[in-house]
C-alpha cells in the first residue's frame, strides 16, 4: 500500500488486487520496510532574469522578496513567451481575476508564476518541466492552467492532477476552489474514502467534475472501474513531480495514468512541478514530456535564503527531547506554529508520548493513523487550534501553512536502504518554513557520528552553511534572533 494511500482502517477496494512488489515509499518508511534532458536541438536558452518583471511593492513588509529566485528557462520551438508582470497580462477569465484579487488577495504574480503561466496558457498548450523553490508559489501556477483550460459547458473531466499525498491532494483542491469559486467549475478530491463515508466505487456514479484532484491509487482504481472517464483529459498535472515519476516513489503509477490518458484524449498538455529534480530523475523525466518547455533552479540556489538552518550537537537521543521540551516549547512559545520532523512512524510515537506525558501540547501525523484522523490533525494545525506538530515525511512536502517558523530535524531525512542523506527531502523540509519569503529557522538535532557525517553532506551538496547552537537557553535566543524571530 503506498503511504499516500496508506491507511488503518483499509476499505476493501484499496487493497493491491494481486501482490505485485511493493516500491519503496519517501515517508513513513521504516516502520513500513516493504513501502515507500535533455533539450530539443530548437531550443533557445535565455536569462529569466533578464525578462521584465515589474517591482512593485512588497507583498506585505514582513516578507522578504521571494522575486529574488534565479529561474533558468529552456523554451522549445519558437513559441515567443513574455513574461507577465500582472495577472491582467495572462488573459484570465474575470472570474479568475476576481478570485485570485478577492479569494486570494494576491496582488502580482510571483517569479515563478509570471514565467510560467504564458508557457502554460499560449497554445499550442506544450507540455512543462517547472522547478521553482519552496513556498514560490507553484499550485497557484498549474491551478490558473487547469481552471483555464476547462469547457464550463462540458461536464465531464477535464484537467487531472495527481499528488503524493491525501494531505496534498486536499490542500490543491482547497486552493483550486479558492480561487475557482466565480467560475462555476466543478472539482472533486480522489483520495481514499474515511470509512465513515464509505461508498464502493462500484456503486457510485461515474465522476462528473470537471477537475480531478488525486493521489494515484484512487485515480487509477476510478480509471479502471471506468467511474474516471479520460477522454476529455488535455490537462494531466504532477505536483512534485520529481517524486511522482521517481523509481522509489510513485513512477509505475504515475506512467500508467498517464498512458491510459493519452491512449483516449487527443491532446494533453502534461505539466511537471517541483522544488527538486534531482539528475536521476531530471533526466528521466525530461523524456516522459514530448515537446516541451522548462524552467530550472540550480541545486546550490535552491535553500531558501530567509529560511535560517541550524545544528545542534546531541551527545544522546535524551538530549534531543530535553532540547525540543526547555527550547522548541518553552522559548519557541511566541514563536507562532512548529513542525517536528522524525525519520518512522515508531519514532514520531515515541516522542509524541514523552512530550504528552510530561504534559506538552502536541499533535502527531503518520500514514499509519486512520484519514479521518489525519483530516482532523491537518485542519486543526491549519486552523491554528495546535501550534506544534509532530511528522513523518508525510508532510515533507508541499504542506503550505503560513504560520510555520519553525522546523526541527529529530532524524535528519535518510535514504530507506542505503542511509545516505536524503537530499531532496531535507530541502522539502526546511521549506515548510519560510513561505513566500516568509522569515523562518530550522535546527537540525545530531547524535553521533552518523548524523553529523551527514549533516556535513547536506552542507556541501547545497553548498549551505549550516550554524553551530549550542544548547543554551541564549544560544538559541540568539539564533532565533538572528533568523529575524524574535
Ligand atoms: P510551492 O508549491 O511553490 O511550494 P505554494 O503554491 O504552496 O508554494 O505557495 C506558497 C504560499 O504562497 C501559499 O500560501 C500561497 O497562497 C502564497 N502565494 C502564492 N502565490 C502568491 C502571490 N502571487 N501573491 C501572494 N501570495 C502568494
Ligand atoms: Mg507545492
Amino acid at each position: 500500500m503506498s503511504d499516500a494511500d496508506s491507511t488503518a482502517v483499509t476499505p476493501p477496494e484499496n487493497k493491491p488486487q494481486s501482490a505485485p512488489p511493493r516500491p519503496k515509499r519517501w515517508g513513513d518508511e521504516e516502520d513500513d520496510p516493504v513501502e515507500e534532458s535533455t533539450v530539443s536541438s530548437s531550443s533557445v536558452e535565455l536569462n529569466v532574469g533578464d525578462l521584465k518583471i515589474d517591482e512593485a511593492k512588497k507583498i506585505n513588509k514582513f516578507l522578504d522578496d521571494p522575486e529574488d529566485s534565479n529561474i533558468k528557462a529552456v523554451t522549445s520551438g519558437d513559441t515567443p513567451y513574455s513574461s507577465a508582470s500582472s495577472f491582467e497580462d495572462l488573459n484570465l477569465s474575470p472570474e479568475l481575476l476576481k478570485g485570485l484579487y478577492v479569494e486570494m488577495k494576491f496582488q502580482k504574480p510571483s517569479k515563478i508564476q509570471a514565467i510560467s503561466l504564458p508557457m502554460i496558457l499560449t497554445p499550442p498548450y506544450k507540455d512543462l518541466i517547472a522547478q521553482a523553490h519552496n513556498g514560490s508559489g507553484k499550485t497557484t501556477c498549474f491551478v490558473l492552467g487547469m481552471l483555464s483550460r476547462v469547457d464550463p459547458n462540458l461536464k465531464v473531466p477535464q484537467a487531472l492532477c495527481i499528488c503524493p499525498t491525501r494531505e496534498l491532494a486536499i490542500q490543491n483542491l482547497e486552493v483550486l476552489q479558492k480561487m475557482g469559486r466565480y467560475t462555476g467549475i466543478s472539482s472533486e478530491c480522489a483520495v481514499p474514502m474515511d470509512s465513515t463515508n464509505y461508498i464502493s466505487i462500484h456503486k457510485r456514479p461515474p465522476v462528473s467534475a470537471q477537475i480531478v484532484i488525486g493521489t494515484p491509487g484512487t485515480i487509477k482504481k476510478w480509471m479502471s472501474a471506468k467511474k474516471l472517464g479520460t477522454s476529455h483529459v488535455r490537462i494531466l498535472v504532477f505536483d512534485e513531480a520529481d517524486h511522482m515519476l521517481a523509481e522509489d516513489g510513485f513512477k509505475d503509477d504515475s506512467l500508467r495514468i498517464k498512458k491510459d490518458i493519452e491512449r483516449s484524449s487527443r491532446h494533453c498538455q502534461v505539466l511537471l512541478f517541483s522544488a527538486t529534480f534531482n539528475e536521476t530523475v531530471k533526466n528521466f523525466v525530461s523524456k516522459v514530456v514530448k515537446d516541451y518547455n522548462q524552467l530550472f533552479v540550480k541545486k546550490e540556489e535552491l535553500s531558501l535564503d530567509a529560511v535560517k538552518q541550524y545544528k545542534v550537537y546531541c551527545p544522546d537521543e535524551l538530549t534531543k527531547i530535553q532540547i525540543i521540551k526547555d527550547r522548541i516549547f518553552e522559548l519557541g512559545e511566541n514563536l507562532g506554529q512548529r513542525i517536528i520532523f522524525v525519520r518512522t512512524r515508531n519514532s514520531a510515537s515515541m516522542l509524541h508520548k514523552q512530550l504528552v506525558d510530561d504534559g506538552y501540547s502536541v499533535t502527531t501525523i503518520q500514514g499509519a493513523i486512520t484519514p479521518e484522523d489525519r483530516d482532523k490533525i491537518v485542519k486543526e494545525f491549519k486552523d491554528g487550534l495546535t501550534q506544534v506538530l509532530i511528522s513523518t515525511d508525510l508532510l515533507a512536502r508541499g504542506f503550505d501553512q503560513q504560520h510555520i517558523n519553525l522546523v526541527i530535524n529529530y532524524d535528519l531525512p535518510v535514504k530507506y536502504e542505503s542511509h545516505e542523506p536524503d537530499y531532496e527531502v531535507y530541502l522539502h523540509r526546511i521549506g515548510r518554513a519560510g513561505r513566500f519569503g516568509r522569515k523562518g529557522a530550522v535546527f537540525n538535532l545530531l547524535c553521533g557520528d552518523r548524523d553529523e557525517n551527514t549533516m556535513a553532506k547536506i552542507e556541501q551538496y547545497f553548498n549551505s552553511q549550516v550554524t553551530e547552537v549550542k544548547n543554551t537557553d541564549d544560544a538559541f535566543q540568539d539564533a532565533l534572533k538572528a533568523a529575524g524571530l524574535l
